[in-house]
């Protein structure tokens, strides 16, 4: 019986990711990349309204992480950097995923996650004996997800780094290549030394940035969470090294919290406790979001110690320690961090705003965004295209509102139609221009519109002079 629930669970849950990437695309949010050329495996183009709405999900990061803390600065790092970066972060040497190769069909998955189909739990941080043991106890089990078959080879390890050729110009650039930045931290280490030389900050302190990545990820798969080519919002808090575990647990908190202020059910978000730390880190946990193919990492916490500083004092000779004006002490800095992608998060906000209902008797489709990330704020109508003074007077208010907020204008078919289309990319707002704004036949209503809001279908009439307060608080 329970069985039958779970099926029934899981057929719900991969359902709802193809009506959401189904949805993305046919209104604007998420594009299959090269798409007329057939497309291109791990990469994704934002479209118009999936731009505004990554935008303003960069900005509730950056506000939380910047504007609203008082000793965090930010960074906009390149992401080319010089290649002994990646050799003293460890990157060229053990960034690497554990791959198996399907010996009837070729195809190529992660081991890690080959195992989690079949429930043994391993990550991509163990060895490789530990990994090759795993995988030869349940190889019997595990299927190649391309051909059925259950044929592997042996587990190896492969490099995620992207490699360029940029600024080499010889044959064999391949030999010493520089690297597209496999994360976005690196920038903020190596720029440690100068923020604090430049600004006035004091540990502890920290550094915020948002940027793109790239990894080459063996089977990118489940749509836009993982990708080649995606985008990390880091922040690095640079603390005395006694004071590391009290640090974490406060951004522990904060960062839980920052989900729950945007909205998210609490239910749908979880811990997860690494076993396999890496043998400097302290403590990793992360925030794991009920996608639609399960509970999956969102946002990865850490407790570095002073690994990342101290590897790169080695590499570089200079001296990353920070001597303590209040009690004259030297130490290289421990570092906390916060890291998520933005791809994960406009993922996860695309399915946690998700909503089916019915509105006055009719099933629609709405988008229940926060205001704070809705692509479009408001729509303004007119109530008819044909009547000259109706578009007039609702390309004057749209003009008005275009100044303070995002806005829409929308003409085309009647207004039942005009809603449905801005409730299913999530539009808090449609103001509609009638004949009673003009004030033609009820002069006590000139110069109102009214208001209709996205979640309750109610409608209310509010002088035009009062609508940019109405909408921004309501
Ligand atoms: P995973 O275990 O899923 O590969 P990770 O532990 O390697 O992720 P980190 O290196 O800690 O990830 O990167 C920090 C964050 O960057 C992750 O929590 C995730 O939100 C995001 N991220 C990492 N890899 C990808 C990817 N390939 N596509 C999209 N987002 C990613």
């Amino acid at each position: 019986m329970a069985e039958n629930i779970e099926n029934k669970e899981s057929q719900f849950d991969s359902n709802k990711m193809d009506t959401i990437v189904a949805l993305a695309k046919r209104r604007g949010f998420v594009y299959p990349s090269s798409e007329i050329y057939g497309g291109f495996v791990g990469v994704y183009d934002y479209g118009p309204y999936g731009t505004e709405l990554a935008n303003n999900i960069k900005q509730a990061w950056w506000k939380a992480m910047v504007q609203d803390e008082e000793n965090i600065v930010g960074l906009d790092t390149a992401i080319f950097m010089h290649p002994k970066v990646w050799e003293a972060s460890g990157h060229v040497g053990g960034f690497a995923d554990p791959l198996v190769e399907c010996k009837v069909c070729n195809t190529r998955s992660r081991a890690d996650h080959l195992l989690e189909d079949v429930n043994v739990f391993a990550d991509e941080k163990m060895s490789s004996e530990d990994i090759n043991a795993l995988f030869d106890e349940h190889r019997k089990e595990i299927a190649c997800p391309k051909c059925g078959q259950k044929d592997f080879g042996e587990v190896k390890h492969f490099n995620l780094l992207v490699q360029s050729n940029l600024g080499n110009f010889s044959n064999d650039w391949g030999k010493e290549p520089t690297y597209l930045r496999g994360e976005t931290a690196q920038g903020i280490y190596i720029n440690f030394k100068q923020v604090l030389d430049t600004m006035r900050v004091k540990v502890p302190f920290g550094i915020a940035q948002i940027g793109k990545a790239f990894r080459n990820e063996i089977s990118p798969r489940q749509y836009i969470f993982r990708k080649r080519e995606f985008e990390q919002m880091e922040m690095q808090m640079f603390v005395k090294p006694e004071d590391d575990m009290g640090v974490y647990e406060t951004w522990r908190a904060k960062r839980w919290q920052y989900y729950i202020d945007l909205g998210f059910d609490e239910s749908h978000l979880k811990w997860h406790e690494h076993e396999n730390l890496v043998f400097y880190a302290k403590a990793a946990w992360d925030i794991e979001y009920k996608f639609p193919f399960g509970f999956k990492e969102l946002e990865g916490l850490h407790a570095r110690g002073n690994y990342d500083l101290t590897q790169h004092q080695l590499y570089s000779g200079k001296d990353m320690g920070y001597l303590d004006p209040a009690t004259n002490e030297k130490y290289i800095p421990h570092v906390v961090e916060a890291s998520v992608g933005l791809d994960r998060t406009f993922l996860a906000v695309l399915c946690e705003f998700y909503n089916e209902d019915e509105l006055n008797g009719e099933k629609r489709v709405v988008m229940r965004f926060p205001r704070a990330l809705a692509p479009i704020k408001v729509a303004v109508f007119p109530l008819l295209k044909n009547k000259p003074e109706l578009v007039a007077k609702a390309r004057e208010v749209f003009a008005m509102l275009k100044k303070e907020m995002r806005a829409e204008f929308d003409d085309n078919g009647n207004v039942g139609k005009r809603y449905r289309r801005q409730d299913e990319i999530g539009t808090p707002h449609c103001v509609t221009i009638d004949f009673d704004t003009l004030g033609e036949e009820k002069p006590e209503l000139k110069d109102t519109v009214t208001v209709r809001d996205r979640d309750t279908g109610e409608q209310t009439r509010v002088y035009i002079n009062d609508l940019t307060k109405t909408l921004i608080g309501g």
